[in-house]
C-alpha cells in the first residue's frame, strides 16, 4: 500500500476558472499563467484543463519546451524574456514570444543572426520596480526595436503589484495604469497589464489585448480574504488529501508532537494524519489551522512534522482509522477548504502553498 497522501488535480475546475478569466475580460485573450511548473500543479497535468486559453505564459525555456511537446502550437511567452544570449536561438526554434525587460536583451537581439523575426513585449516599470524599462527610458527602448530587422512585432506590458488591493486611498493600479498610459498612449502594438487580480476587479478599465491569469486559473483568490472563491466564483483546481493513519487518546495535561506544543485540557481523541513538511504542507501552520475529516470542518493540533500531522477527533466520532483528510481543495462530498483559508493560518498566500508541494506527493489527474 503506498503512502496514502495525493494531489488531486481537476481538469474541469481548471477549465471552469479559465472561463471565467475569459467573462471577467471578454474582449481580450487569455494567457494561462504556468511558470514555476504551473504553479505546483506539472504543467503536463494542467494541460488539457487550460488549454482552452489563447496562449501560455512562463518563464523557463524548458517549460516552454515541455508546452510544444505536449503539441501546443500556439503562442508562448516567456514573461521575463531571454536570460543570456543563446537562449533566443531557442526562442526561434519553439517560437516563442518573450518580454524585453532590459538593454542587455535588446542587445543580444541585435547581434542575433535570426531564422525568424521575433515577437517581443517590451515591458514598462510603471511602478512596481522589479522589471521593466523606466517611463523615461521607455520611448527610446521601443525606437531601438523597432529599428531591428530581428524584431517583427513590438507588443507592451506591465505588472502591477497592488492590483488586489487599494493604496494611497485608489483602487491600487490608477497610478500604473496612469503611467502606463502615459508611456505607450501614441505607440502601436497590443497591451498586456492585467494579473488574475486586475482581471477581476479592474478589466473594465484594463483589460488589454491579453490579461494574464495566474493564480485564479488555479482557484486561488487573489484578493483573499477580502473576496471569498464563491465572490469570484472560482473552483479549486487542486486537492491535497490524505488518511488518518493513527489514532490517539489524551488525558488532560497530555502533549502532542514535537516541542510539546499542544496540551489537552480535555479528554480528547486526535487523529494522525500521513502529511507533513516534506510534502509541502507547511510547518508554520498552528494549531487550530482548518482541516476536513470525511468532509467536517476541524483542526490542527501541535506542530506539523516532516510525515504527519494531528489533527482533532474529538467532536467527530464517526471519523477513526483511515478516514479520509483533505488538507485543502475539495472534501469527499463537494464541501471545499479554500487553499487560501489555509495559507493564511501559515501567514503566507496560496500561490506559495501551490509551488510548494513536493515530488514526493503522488499527483491524479481527473
Ligand atoms: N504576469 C506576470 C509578469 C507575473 O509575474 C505573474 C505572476 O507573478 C502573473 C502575470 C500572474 O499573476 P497572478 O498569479 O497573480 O495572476
Amino acid at each position: 500500500m503506498p503512502r496514502p497522501i495525493e494531489a488531486l488535480i481537476h481538469q474541469s475546475a481548471l477549465a471552469h476558472n479559465l472561463a471565467r478569466a475569459r467573462a471577467a475580460a471578454p474582449d481580450a485573450r487569455v494567457w494561462a499563467v504556468v511558470k514555476a511548473n504551473a504553479y505546483g500543479h506539472g504543467i503536463e497535468n494542467v494541460f488539457d484543463g487550460l488549454r482552452g486559453a489563447d496562449g501560455f505564459a512562463l518563464i523557463d525555456l524548458d517549460e516552454a519546451q515541455r508546452v510544444r511537446n505536449l503539441g501546443w502550437r500556439g503562442p508562448i511567452l516567456l514573461l521575463e524574456g531571454c536570460f543570456e544570449t543563446r537562449d533566443l536561438e531557442l526562442c526561434s526554434r519553439l517560437h516563442l514570444w518573450h518580454a524585453v525587460h532590459c538593454e542587455q536583451q535588446i542587445d543580444w537581439l541585435a547581434m542575433h543572426k535570426t531564422h525568424e523575426p521575433h515577437r517581443v513585449f517590451l515591458k514598462l516599470n510603471s511602478g512596481m520596480n522589479r522589471l521593466g524599462f523606466t517611463p523615461a527610458a521607455f520611448r527610446a527602448a521601443w525606437t531601438r526595436l523597432n529599428a531591428l530587422p530581428q524584431v517583427d512585432e513590438i507588443s507592451l506590458m506591465t505588472h502591477f503589484s497592488d492590483a488586489d488591493a487599494t493604496r494611497f486611498g485608489q483602487d491600487g493600479i490608477a497610478h500604473q495604469l496612469a503611467a502606463f498610459e502615459a508611456a505607450c498612449s501614441d505607440l502601436p502594438g497590443e497591451r498586456s497589464v492585467c494579473n488574475s487580480a486586475a482581471t477581476l476587479r479592474h478589466a473594465a478599465r484594463a483589460n488589454g489585448d491579453w490579461v494574464r491569469a495566474g493564480i485564479m486559473s488555479y482557484g486561488g483568490v487573489p484578493d483573499y480574504p477580502e473576496r471569498q472563491p464563491e465572490a469570484w466564483d472560482l473552483q479549486p483546481g487542486m486537492t491535497l488529501r490524505s488518511k488518518i493513519i493513527g489514532i490517539q487518546n489524551l488525558q488532560p495535561g497530555d502533549t502532542v508532537g514535537y516541542g510539546s506544543a499542544f496540551t489537552a485540557d480535555k479528554p480528547m481523541r486526535i487523529g494522525i494524519v500521513a502529511c507533513g513538511y516534506a510534502d509541502g504542507y507547511p510547518r508554520h501552520c498552528p494549531t487550530g489551522t482548518p482541516v476536513l475529516v470525511n468532509g467536517q470542518r476541524t483542526r490542527t493540533i501541535g506542530r506539523v512534522s516532516m510525515d504527519m500531522l494531528a489533527v482533532d477527533l474529538t467532536e467527530l466520532p464517526e471519523s477513526g482509522w483511515g478516514s479520509e483528510v483533505t488538507l485543502w481543495g475539495r472534501g469527499p462530498k463537494g464541501q471545499v477548504l479554500p487553499i487560501d483559508e489555509v495559507a493564511r493560518a501559515a501567514g503566507t498566500i496560496g500561490y506559495e502553498l501551490m509551488c510548494a508541494v513536493t515530488r514526493r506527493v503522488p499527483v491524479t489527474v481527473e
